[in-house]
Protein backbone atom coordinates (compact mmCIF):
# COMPACT_ATOMS: atom_id res chain seq x y z
CA UNK A 1 0.00 0.00 0.00
CA UNK A 2 1.51 3.70 -0.96
CA UNK A 3 -0.86 5.85 -0.09
CA UNK A 4 -0.30 9.12 1.03
CA UNK A 5 -1.91 11.21 3.32
CA UNK A 6 -1.40 15.20 4.57
CA UNK A 7 -2.58 16.33 8.07
CA UNK A 8 -2.54 19.83 8.74
CA UNK A 9 0.42 20.52 6.88
CA UNK A 10 1.86 23.72 7.42
CA UNK A 11 5.17 25.50 5.50
CA UNK A 12 6.65 28.77 6.12
CA UNK A 13 9.63 31.10 4.80
CA UNK A 14 10.40 33.40 7.05
CA UNK A 15 6.92 35.64 6.51
CA UNK A 16 5.36 33.79 3.39
CA UNK A 17 2.86 30.98 4.51
CA UNK A 18 3.46 28.69 1.26
CA UNK A 19 1.64 26.25 2.89
CA UNK A 20 -1.44 26.93 5.19
CA UNK A 21 -3.02 23.88 6.92
CA UNK A 22 -3.43 21.21 3.97
CA UNK A 23 -5.02 17.76 4.89
CA UNK A 24 -5.19 15.71 1.63
CA UNK A 25 -5.83 11.74 1.10
CA UNK A 26 -4.28 10.56 -1.80
CA UNK A 27 -5.34 6.81 -2.08
CA UNK A 28 -2.98 4.10 -3.32
CA UNK A 29 -2.72 3.80 -7.33
CA UNK A 30 -4.32 6.87 -7.45
CA UNK A 31 -3.50 9.73 -9.70
CA UNK A 32 -3.91 12.97 -7.68
CA UNK A 33 -3.35 16.31 -9.75
CA UNK A 34 -2.30 19.57 -7.58
CA UNK A 35 -3.56 22.71 -9.45
CA UNK A 36 -3.50 25.85 -8.97
CA UNK A 37 -2.65 29.26 -9.79
CA UNK A 38 1.42 30.75 -9.26
CA UNK A 39 2.37 30.87 -6.00
CA UNK A 40 -0.61 28.73 -4.51
CA UNK A 41 1.72 26.00 -2.91
CA UNK A 42 1.86 23.52 -4.53
CA UNK A 43 5.32 23.10 -5.50
CA UNK A 44 6.03 23.42 -1.89
CA UNK A 45 3.41 20.69 -0.87
CA UNK A 46 5.21 18.19 -3.26
CA UNK A 47 8.53 19.20 -1.96
CA UNK A 48 6.99 18.22 1.42
CA UNK A 49 6.08 14.93 0.34
CA UNK A 50 9.22 14.20 -1.46
CA UNK A 51 11.04 15.28 1.92
CA UNK A 52 13.09 18.26 -0.17
CA UNK A 53 11.62 20.52 2.73
CA UNK A 54 10.58 20.14 6.16
CA UNK A 55 7.34 20.80 7.52
CA UNK A 56 6.53 23.57 9.83
CA UNK A 57 3.83 22.24 11.20
CA UNK A 58 1.60 18.69 9.89
CA UNK A 59 2.03 15.16 9.31
CA UNK A 60 3.00 13.48 6.09
CA UNK A 61 2.67 10.29 5.67
CA UNK A 62 3.78 7.40 2.96
CA UNK A 63 1.80 3.99 2.99
CA UNK A 64 0.80 4.50 6.18
CA UNK A 65 4.34 5.47 8.00
CA UNK A 66 4.79 8.95 9.28
CA UNK A 67 7.87 10.27 7.02
CA UNK A 68 8.70 13.87 7.93
CA UNK A 69 11.75 13.41 9.72
CA UNK A 70 12.84 10.74 6.98
CA UNK A 71 14.94 12.42 4.25
CA UNK A 72 14.26 12.59 0.47
CA UNK A 73 16.67 9.74 -0.11
CA UNK A 74 14.89 7.57 2.52
CA UNK A 75 11.41 8.11 1.38
CA UNK A 76 10.59 4.87 -1.49
CA UNK A 77 9.52 8.29 -3.74
CA UNK A 78 10.93 8.96 -7.60
CA UNK A 79 10.24 12.85 -8.81
CA UNK A 80 10.24 14.02 -12.22
CA UNK A 81 10.90 17.66 -12.84
CA UNK A 82 10.08 20.20 -15.57
CA UNK A 83 13.83 20.77 -15.90
CA UNK A 84 13.90 16.75 -16.52
CA UNK A 85 17.06 17.02 -14.57
CA UNK A 86 18.83 14.67 -16.54
CA UNK A 87 22.86 14.09 -16.36
CA UNK A 88 24.12 16.07 -19.55
CA UNK A 89 27.42 13.49 -19.48
CA UNK A 90 25.86 10.46 -18.96
CA UNK A 91 23.95 8.38 -21.91
CA UNK A 92 20.30 7.79 -21.75
CA UNK A 93 21.15 4.17 -20.63
CA UNK A 94 23.50 5.78 -17.84
CA UNK A 95 21.13 8.26 -16.42
CA UNK A 96 18.23 5.62 -15.92
CA UNK A 97 20.68 3.36 -14.39
CA UNK A 98 22.78 6.01 -12.19
CA UNK A 99 20.06 5.93 -9.31
CA UNK A 100 19.92 2.16 -8.94
CA UNK A 101 23.48 2.22 -9.22
CA UNK A 102 23.64 4.62 -6.22
CA UNK A 103 21.17 2.18 -4.09
CA UNK A 104 23.05 -1.09 -4.74
CA UNK A 105 20.48 -3.03 -7.07
CA UNK A 106 22.04 -6.11 -8.62
CA UNK A 107 23.24 -5.24 -11.81
CA UNK A 108 20.82 -7.96 -13.98
CA UNK A 109 17.76 -6.30 -12.04
CA UNK A 110 19.32 -2.79 -13.29
CA UNK A 111 19.54 -4.48 -16.89
CA UNK A 112 15.90 -5.90 -16.41
CA UNK A 113 14.35 -2.64 -15.10
CA UNK A 114 16.20 -0.35 -17.82
CA UNK A 115 15.28 -2.77 -20.20
CA UNK A 116 11.73 -3.01 -19.63
CA UNK A 117 11.09 1.05 -19.29
CA UNK A 118 13.00 1.27 -22.06
CA UNK A 119 10.38 -0.84 -23.66
CA UNK A 120 7.03 1.06 -22.16
CA UNK A 121 8.94 4.70 -23.23
CA UNK A 122 9.53 2.94 -26.76
CA UNK A 123 13.45 4.63 -26.09
CA UNK A 124 15.16 1.82 -26.83
CA UNK A 125 17.22 3.24 -29.65
CA UNK A 126 18.15 5.80 -27.87
CA UNK A 127 20.06 4.39 -24.77
CA UNK A 128 23.56 5.43 -26.25
CA UNK A 129 22.48 9.09 -26.77
CA UNK A 130 23.58 11.93 -24.83
CA UNK A 131 20.55 14.71 -23.36
CA UNK A 132 21.68 17.04 -25.64
CA UNK A 133 21.46 14.62 -28.59
CA UNK A 134 17.15 14.34 -27.25
CA UNK A 135 14.57 16.59 -28.68
CA UNK A 136 12.08 18.11 -25.09
CA UNK A 137 10.18 14.55 -24.97
CA UNK A 138 12.63 12.38 -25.78
CA UNK A 139 14.04 13.97 -22.23
CA UNK A 140 11.04 13.94 -21.13
CA UNK A 141 10.82 10.22 -21.63
CA UNK A 142 14.32 9.62 -19.95
CA UNK A 143 13.24 11.54 -17.19
CA UNK A 144 9.92 9.26 -16.89
CA UNK A 145 12.40 6.45 -17.42
CA UNK A 146 14.67 7.30 -14.68
CA UNK A 147 11.60 7.41 -11.99
CA UNK A 148 10.27 4.04 -13.42
CA UNK A 149 13.10 1.92 -12.91
CA UNK A 150 13.06 3.00 -9.27
CA UNK A 151 9.79 0.77 -8.79
CA UNK A 152 8.82 3.55 -6.21
CA UNK A 153 6.05 3.67 -4.24
CA UNK A 154 5.04 6.99 -5.33
CA UNK A 155 5.86 9.01 -8.31
CA UNK A 156 5.89 12.79 -8.00
CA UNK A 157 5.86 15.01 -10.39
CA UNK A 158 6.32 19.00 -10.73
CA UNK A 159 4.89 20.36 -14.18
CA UNK A 160 6.64 17.58 -16.25
CA UNK A 161 4.92 18.56 -19.54
CA UNK A 162 5.36 22.52 -19.35
CA UNK A 163 8.68 22.66 -21.42
CA UNK A 164 7.07 20.83 -24.30
CA UNK A 165 5.24 22.32 -26.94
CA UNK A 166 1.46 21.92 -27.28
CA UNK A 167 1.25 19.20 -29.34
CA UNK A 168 3.60 17.61 -27.99
CA UNK A 169 2.32 17.83 -24.72
CA UNK A 170 -1.19 16.76 -25.38
CA UNK A 171 0.52 13.64 -26.54
CA UNK A 172 2.58 12.86 -23.81
CA UNK A 173 -0.59 13.61 -21.25
CA UNK A 174 -1.86 10.34 -23.07
CA UNK A 175 0.95 8.62 -22.64
CA UNK A 176 1.12 9.72 -18.96
CA UNK A 177 -2.70 8.05 -18.61
CA UNK A 178 -1.35 4.93 -20.37
CA UNK A 179 1.94 4.50 -18.15
CA UNK A 180 -0.45 5.28 -14.88
CA UNK A 181 -2.60 2.03 -16.62
CA UNK A 182 0.07 0.05 -16.95
CA UNK A 183 1.66 0.96 -13.79
CA UNK A 184 -0.67 1.65 -11.33
CA UNK A 185 1.60 3.85 -9.16
CA UNK A 186 0.40 6.20 -6.52
CA UNK A 187 1.26 9.65 -8.48
CA UNK A 188 1.17 13.19 -7.08
CA UNK A 189 0.89 15.61 -9.96
CA UNK A 190 1.98 19.29 -9.79
CA UNK A 191 0.48 21.39 -12.75
CA UNK A 192 -1.20 24.87 -13.02
CA UNK A 193 -2.75 23.74 -16.03
CA UNK A 194 -6.37 23.35 -15.50
CA UNK A 195 -6.99 21.22 -18.72
CA UNK A 196 -4.09 18.99 -17.89
CA UNK A 197 -5.24 18.35 -14.62
CA UNK A 198 -9.09 17.75 -15.45
CA UNK A 199 -7.62 15.12 -18.01
CA UNK A 200 -4.97 13.54 -16.04
CA UNK A 201 -6.19 12.97 -12.66
CA UNK A 202 -8.59 10.88 -11.09
CA UNK A 203 -8.58 13.06 -7.99
CA UNK A 204 -8.02 16.87 -8.16
CA UNK A 205 -7.23 19.25 -5.15
CA UNK A 206 -7.37 22.77 -6.28
CA UNK A 207 -5.30 25.13 -4.58
CA UNK A 208 -5.25 28.55 -3.24
CA UNK A 209 -3.01 30.30 -1.10
CA UNK A 210 -1.50 27.93 0.22
CA UNK A 211 -4.80 26.01 1.42
CA UNK A 212 -7.09 23.05 -0.57
CA UNK A 213 -10.12 24.67 -1.88
CA UNK A 214 -12.26 21.72 -3.30
CA UNK A 215 -10.85 17.70 -3.37
CA UNK A 216 -12.94 15.58 -6.15
CA UNK A 217 -13.49 13.70 -9.43
CA UNK A 218 -13.01 15.89 -11.69
CA UNK A 219 -15.90 15.83 -13.50
CA UNK A 220 -17.57 16.26 -10.07
CA UNK A 221 -15.95 19.20 -9.15
CA UNK A 222 -16.68 21.20 -12.60
CA UNK A 223 -20.03 20.71 -12.01
CA UNK A 224 -20.08 21.12 -8.26
CA UNK A 225 -17.55 23.72 -7.51
CA UNK A 226 -17.60 24.88 -3.56
CA UNK A 227 -17.09 28.60 -4.38
CA UNK A 228 -16.50 31.17 -7.22
CA UNK A 229 -12.63 30.57 -7.03
CA UNK A 230 -12.59 26.91 -7.84
CA UNK A 231 -15.62 27.71 -10.52
CA UNK A 232 -13.81 30.66 -11.95
CA UNK A 233 -10.17 28.01 -12.04
CA UNK A 234 -11.99 24.93 -13.92
CA UNK A 235 -13.52 26.12 -17.64
CA UNK A 236 -11.82 27.71 -20.02
CA UNK A 237 -12.91 30.51 -20.88
CA UNK A 238 -14.50 30.84 -17.63
CA UNK A 239 -17.37 30.60 -15.46
CA UNK A 240 -19.42 33.52 -15.62
CA UNK A 241 -20.75 35.31 -12.89
CA UNK A 242 -23.31 38.18 -12.69
CA UNK A 243 -24.13 39.68 -9.87
CA UNK A 244 -27.45 41.31 -8.66
CA UNK A 245 -30.01 41.62 -5.90
CA UNK A 246 -32.49 38.99 -4.58
CA UNK A 247 -36.10 39.69 -4.42
CA UNK A 248 -39.54 38.35 -4.48
CA UNK A 249 -41.64 38.58 -7.28
CA UNK A 250 -45.13 37.80 -8.36
CA UNK A 251 -43.69 34.31 -10.03
CA UNK A 252 -41.02 33.53 -7.05
CA UNK A 253 -37.63 34.90 -6.71
CA UNK A 254 -35.82 36.73 -9.15
CA UNK A 255 -32.34 38.40 -9.47
CA UNK A 256 -31.95 41.77 -10.69
CA UNK A 257 -28.90 42.40 -13.19
CA UNK A 258 -30.05 45.78 -13.95
CA UNK A 259 -32.50 45.83 -17.01
CA UNK A 260 -32.87 42.26 -16.49
CA UNK A 261 -34.60 39.79 -14.40
CA UNK A 262 -33.20 36.66 -13.96
CA UNK A 263 -35.99 34.20 -12.42
CA UNK A 264 -34.32 31.33 -9.79
CA UNK A 265 -35.55 27.68 -11.28
CA UNK A 266 -37.94 26.12 -8.49
CA UNK A 267 -35.34 23.29 -8.25
CA UNK A 268 -32.76 26.59 -6.31
CA UNK A 269 -35.40 28.83 -4.74
CA UNK A 270 -35.10 27.10 -1.04
CA UNK A 271 -31.26 27.26 -1.60
CA UNK A 272 -31.29 30.83 -2.03
CA UNK A 273 -34.22 31.96 -0.52
CA UNK A 274 -32.90 33.32 2.95
CA UNK A 275 -30.92 35.64 1.27
CA UNK A 276 -33.99 37.72 -0.11
CA UNK A 277 -33.09 41.57 -0.05
CA UNK A 278 -29.11 40.68 -0.51
CA UNK A 279 -26.91 40.32 -3.14
CA UNK A 280 -26.54 37.35 -5.39
CA UNK A 281 -23.82 35.98 -7.76
CA UNK A 282 -25.02 33.85 -10.72
CA UNK A 283 -22.79 31.57 -12.26
CA UNK A 284 -23.29 30.25 -15.94
CA UNK A 285 -20.29 28.48 -17.78
CA UNK A 286 -19.97 29.57 -21.30
CA UNK A 287 -21.11 26.23 -23.20
CA UNK A 288 -24.25 26.63 -20.72
CA UNK A 289 -25.52 29.01 -23.05
CA UNK A 290 -27.30 28.69 -26.08
CA UNK A 291 -28.07 31.88 -29.00
CA UNK A 292 -31.65 31.07 -29.12
CA UNK A 293 -35.46 32.53 -30.21
CA UNK A 294 -36.56 34.13 -26.91
CA UNK A 295 -34.17 34.44 -23.76
CA UNK A 296 -32.39 37.22 -22.83
CA UNK A 297 -31.80 40.21 -25.37
CA UNK A 298 -27.74 40.34 -25.57
CA UNK A 299 -25.59 42.52 -27.78
CA UNK A 300 -22.56 40.96 -29.84
CA UNK A 301 -19.52 42.30 -28.79
CA UNK A 302 -16.59 39.91 -30.41
CA UNK A 303 -16.84 36.72 -32.12
CA UNK A 304 -14.14 34.57 -31.84
CA UNK A 305 -14.08 31.20 -34.02
CA UNK A 306 -11.78 28.67 -32.10
CA UNK A 307 -12.39 26.17 -34.55
CA UNK A 308 -14.54 23.10 -32.54
CA UNK A 309 -16.68 25.75 -30.86
CA UNK A 310 -16.62 30.21 -31.39
CA UNK A 311 -16.65 32.27 -28.64
CA UNK A 312 -19.07 34.80 -28.31
CA UNK A 313 -18.30 38.14 -25.85
CA UNK A 314 -21.57 39.98 -25.44
CA UNK A 315 -23.06 42.39 -23.36
CA UNK A 316 -26.36 41.80 -21.05
CA UNK A 317 -28.33 44.24 -18.81
CA UNK A 318 -26.73 47.24 -17.97
CA UNK A 319 -23.79 46.63 -19.68
CA UNK A 320 -22.67 43.03 -18.20
CA UNK A 321 -20.53 41.00 -20.22
CA UNK A 322 -20.79 37.44 -20.80
CA UNK A 323 -18.68 34.80 -22.75
CA UNK A 324 -20.89 31.92 -24.52
CA UNK A 325 -19.30 29.54 -26.21
CA UNK A 326 -21.56 28.12 -28.91
CA UNK A 327 -21.39 25.83 -32.13
CA UNK A 328 -18.91 27.26 -34.91
CA UNK A 329 -21.09 27.27 -37.85
CA UNK A 330 -23.46 30.24 -35.30
CA UNK A 331 -24.73 32.53 -37.66
CA UNK A 332 -24.14 36.06 -35.33
CA UNK A 333 -21.97 38.82 -36.28
CA UNK A 334 -20.71 41.94 -34.39
CA UNK A 335 -23.08 44.56 -33.08
CA UNK A 336 -25.68 42.40 -33.67
CA UNK A 337 -28.57 41.68 -30.94
CA UNK A 338 -29.31 38.52 -30.21
CA UNK A 339 -31.28 36.34 -27.24
CA UNK A 340 -29.78 33.92 -25.92
CA UNK A 341 -30.96 31.25 -23.30
CA UNK A 342 -28.99 29.66 -19.85
CA UNK A 343 -29.24 26.04 -19.62
CA UNK A 344 -31.53 26.19 -16.25
CA UNK A 345 -30.17 22.42 -15.09
CA UNK A 346 -26.59 24.24 -15.26
CA UNK A 347 -26.77 27.68 -12.89
CA UNK A 348 -24.89 28.61 -9.82
CA UNK A 349 -25.39 30.44 -7.19
CA UNK A 350 -22.81 31.83 -4.96
CA UNK A 351 -22.61 34.70 -2.14
CA UNK A 352 -20.68 37.07 -3.74
CA UNK A 353 -19.28 38.27 -0.22
CA UNK A 354 -17.76 34.95 0.74
CA UNK A 355 -17.73 33.08 -2.80
CA UNK A 356 -19.22 30.29 -1.42
CA UNK A 357 -21.45 28.35 -3.14
CA UNK A 358 -25.40 28.49 -2.05
CA UNK A 359 -26.20 24.81 -4.41
P1 LIG B 1 4.32 27.96 -9.34
O1 LIG B 1 3.21 27.36 -10.14
O2 LIG B 1 4.64 29.36 -9.73
O3 LIG B 1 5.53 27.08 -9.23
P2 LIG B 1 3.41 27.06 -6.73
O4 LIG B 1 1.94 26.97 -6.59
O5 LIG B 1 4.14 25.81 -6.98
O6 LIG B 1 3.76 28.14 -7.84
P3 LIG B 1 5.18 27.41 -4.51
O7 LIG B 1 6.41 27.32 -5.34
O8 LIG B 1 4.86 26.26 -3.66
O9 LIG B 1 3.93 27.76 -5.41
O10 LIG B 1 5.29 28.73 -3.63
C1 LIG B 1 4.32 29.10 -2.68
C2 LIG B 1 4.75 30.39 -2.00
O11 LIG B 1 5.91 30.15 -1.21
C3 LIG B 1 5.13 31.51 -2.94
O12 LIG B 1 4.70 32.71 -2.38
C4 LIG B 1 6.63 31.43 -3.00
O13 LIG B 1 7.19 32.67 -3.30
C5 LIG B 1 6.97 30.97 -1.61
N1 LIG B 1 8.21 30.17 -1.57
C6 LIG B 1 8.42 28.98 -2.18
N2 LIG B 1 9.64 28.50 -1.92
C7 LIG B 1 10.25 29.42 -1.13
C8 LIG B 1 11.54 29.52 -0.51
N3 LIG B 1 12.45 28.56 -0.65
N4 LIG B 1 11.79 30.62 0.21
C9 LIG B 1 10.87 31.60 0.38
N5 LIG B 1 9.64 31.56 -0.16
C10 LIG B 1 9.33 30.49 -0.92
Amino acid sequence: MAEVTLEELVKEFDDVVAVDGVSLDIPDESFTVLVGPSGCGKTTTLRLVAGLERATDGIVSIGGEVVNDKRAYERDIAMVFQNYALYPHKTVEENMRFGLEQQGTDDDVIEERVADAAQLLQIEELLDRRPSELSGGQQQRVALGRAIVRDPDVFLMDEPLSNLDAKLRVQMRAELNKLHDELDTTTVYVTHDQIEAMTLADQIAVMDAGKIQQVGEPTFVYANPRNMFVADFLGSPSMNFLEGDLRRSDSGLVVDLGGLEHEIPETHRSKVEHRVGESLALGIRPENISVAQRGYPASVEVVEPQGEKTVLELTVGDDRSLNASVEPDVDVSVGEEIRVEFDRSKLHYFDPATGESLT
